[in-house]
């Protein structure tokens, strides 16, 4: 791939007439993999870019390890221990990890824009903790009903319940409940990937009809009962016969176990 146009001398500018000012100047072997890289000269300014230059692991020097870590990370390994098992360094992983979500995020967004329309979908908010149970977090997750395929996910801060509120409020102070705003910007987000008058299904959570109703006018809710899924088990994988929102828990199952 010829650049298209010299960061150097015409930053931003996309024209076929800015590749004419490249010229082929020789190659160099890339140290990370022994890849022998094509350099160009721009005839305007003397720089001398390479393919190089252009691609999504430019100056990155363990290019090589990125579909590891991302593996490894995708299949519950901790940064630590990613580091540990790759012999990379732990900063390294984490640069990874960055740059990684970032291009899955953006191909995933890419691939939802693609697909058709959702008829029913289920939605739900799983709960996690950050650092410790005091801390618990909710997932906000929308899911399309029988293919599983995941409309939108929102992540925000709750406080503790139960046994553990009281020790939680001691220890890191009252924490803000952010679950309403984070179902509000999912429904936003997934607003496209909806059909109108669509089939929308959830618990019996008594907050989510008026958002429902809010966010999706002219859509069908329907209620379906269902246990709260516990904090780090196995709350979504449930004997029971039937589970109407199956889409939703197995995919929550999968997130916290694969
Ligand atoms: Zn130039």
């Amino acid at each position: 791939m010829v650049p298209s146009n010299c960061l150097n001398c015409s930053p931003g500018e996309v024209s076929p007439a800015a590749c004419s000012k490249f010229v082929k100047h020789g190659f160099y072997n890339r140290s990370s993999d022994g890849k022998r890289i094509q350099r160009y000269r721009c005839t305007g300014c003397g720089k001398s870019p390479s393919i190089a230059t252009f691609d999504h692991c430019f100056r990155q020097k363990k290019r090589h390890m990125n579909e590891r870590v991302v593996e490894l990370l995708c299949s519950g390994v901790s940064l630590r221990r990613v580091a540990m098992l790759t012999k990379l360094n732990r900063k390294t992983v984490v640069r990874i990890f960055l740059i990684e979500s970032m291009r899955a995020e953006f191909a995933y967004r890419n691939a939802n824009l693609d697909m058709a329309k959702a008829d029913t979908i289920e939605f739900d908010d799983m709960e996690t903790f950050e650092h410790t149970k005091c801390k618990p977090l909710s997932i906000t997750l929308a899911v399309e009903h029988g293919t599983r395929r995941i409309l939108g996910v929102e992540v925000s801060a709750m406080a503790a319940n139960g046994k553990l509120a009281k020790k939680a409020r001691r220890i890191y102070g009252p924490r803000k409940d952010e679950r309403r705003a984070a179902r509000k910007r999912l429904f936003a987000r997934i607003e496209n990937s909806v059909k109108q008058g669509a089939t929308i299904k959830s618990d019996q959570n008594p907050h989510y009809p008026r958002d429902v109703a809010k966010a999706f006018p002219g859509c069908a809710h329907e209620r379906h009962k269902g246990k709260r899924g516990s904090l780090g088990g196995q709350g979504e994988i449930k004997k029971v016969k039937f589970d109407p929102l199956f889409s939703l828990n197995h995919t929550c199952a999968m997130f916290r176990a694969n």
